[in-house]
């Protein structure tokens, strides 16, 4: 008998990866070039090139035994080392290799951040729309998930709203930007008021507050925006990153974490990160990706593939009459459903062989999400499906 607790998450289970099996059905019926499906943030762009030259220079080159051996819970020293140097050239900071946590992904350098800072009971701040997966991460650890509503003008954080959320049990609040699922980039100036409120809060309660960053997408921009790195606006802050996205990588499960040098508690801390990453199971972050990463800093994949979907699903989608928020990084759109409710046009969506995910599955009624990170060609051939489906309801 499986526990209380799990019982009660699976009956919930993830809504994305439901859309994402009814795909698979939809296609074996209809033929899959007749399927639209946008459910799930699974990058089609291919890892550069660099990526599989690595591999094959490191199997080739390198000791088998330190390729695929145990390492420090942390990671291979070299490597945290060259991901160090990569972040003070790129972002003007003063990290060294101990200050980076080797991690299964952005899901697991979460998990072991939270499981290293949460006591029960505990509270963490995010702002809708989220990624969902926030509240399983959060539970985990028995801690609480305080979710300020959106600010749907502009899908910015809204600070007032953080700063009334907070209270002496607050002990981390989650950012995400590139958001997923709006593809907004959080402002300067919004992550200067956001550092500014909580100074202002660990003072009044005598507390620390951590600031969690949450990256897979930093690197996923359009239009030359730049990503403001979080180091350089408030002493507590963790950054999560990823290459599930950056490099197309998400099967591989790597990523990182930077710790900020002079955080509260800084080397309590790391050596919590080390252990979370050893008790949770993961013991080590996949040791191959690992020195694959150390050789490749600096690639990217080809953002303007995605580019081009956005611009031509954002100008088809606008034109017809759908009201949305030009994405500036990631491969989503968050549009407002001509309906009030997301989860039945999701479901008329479906009518026409487009699978798209409701706000309401990222704390956001109201909207839904197209994850465009599919074939231009299949974007293209969507948008009579999309036309169809805006005026079902005219
Ligand atoms: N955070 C956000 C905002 C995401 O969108 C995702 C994946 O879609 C993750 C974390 C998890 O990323 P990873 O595959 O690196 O664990």
């Amino acid at each position: 008998m499986i526990s209380d607790k799990m019982k009660k998450l699976v009956a919930g289970s993830s809504l994305i990866r439901a859309m994402f099996e009814e795909g698979k059905l939809l296609a074996e019926r209809d033929g899959i070039e007749n399927v639209y499906d946008f459910s799930l943030g699974n990058p089609n762009v291919e890892p550069p090139k660099e990526v599989k030259d690595a591999i094959i220079e490191i199997l080739n080159e390198e000791s088998p035994n330190r390729v695929h051996g145990y390492m420090n819970n942390s990671g291979f020293e070299d490597v945290r080392e060259a991901i160090a140097a990569y972040t003070n050239k790129n972002y003007h900071t003063d990290v060294s290799g101990r200050h980076v946590v080797m991690t299964v992904g952005a899901a697991g350098g979460l998990n072991i951040i939270l499981k290293t800072i949460l006591n029960p009971g505990e509270e963490v701040i995010t702002f809708a729309p989220y990624f969902t997966e926030y509240g399983h991460y959060v539970n985990n650890y028995d801690g609480h998930l305080i979710v300020v509503p959106p600010n749907t003008e502009t899908f910015q954080p809204d600070i007032e709203g953080l700063r009334e959320a907070i209270t002496p049990k607050t002990k981390a609040v989650i950012i995400n930007s590139p958001n997923n699922p709006t593809g907004v980039i959080y402002s300067s100036q919004t992550l200067t008021q956001m550092a500014k409120v909580l100074n202002e809060k660990q003072e009044q309660y005598n507390t620390t507050i951590y600031l969690i960053s949450d990256e897979p997408y930093r690197e996923l921009v359009y239009d030359d925006i730049e990503v403001p790195y979080l180091l350089n606006y408030y002493q507590n802050t963790f950054v999560g990153y990823s290459y599930s996205k950056s490099l197309s990588l998400p099967g591989e499960r790597i990523g990182y974490i930077v710790v900020h040098p002079q955080m509260a508690h800084v080397d309590e801390t790391l050596g919590g990160l080390n252990v979370a990453n050893r008790i949770l199971g993961f013991v080590n972050a996949p040791s191959l990706f690992q020195r694959v990463i150390a050789k490749t800093l600096g690639s990217e994949v080809d953002v303007s593939i995605y580019k081009k979907n956005r611009d031509l699903l954002f100008e088809h989608l606008t034109k017809t009459g759908f009201d949305c928020l030009e994405p500036q990084g990631a491969f989503y759109l968050f549009v407002k459903t001509p309906i009030e409710d997301d989860r039945q046009f999701c479901i008329d969506a479906k009518e026409y062989n487009l699978l798209l995910v409701p706000g309401s599955a990222f704390g956001c009624p109201g909207y839904v999400r197209i994850a465009y990170c599919i074939s231009y060609q299949r974007v293209k051939n969507s948008l009579p499906a999309f036309t169809k489906l805006w005026q079902r309801y005219q």
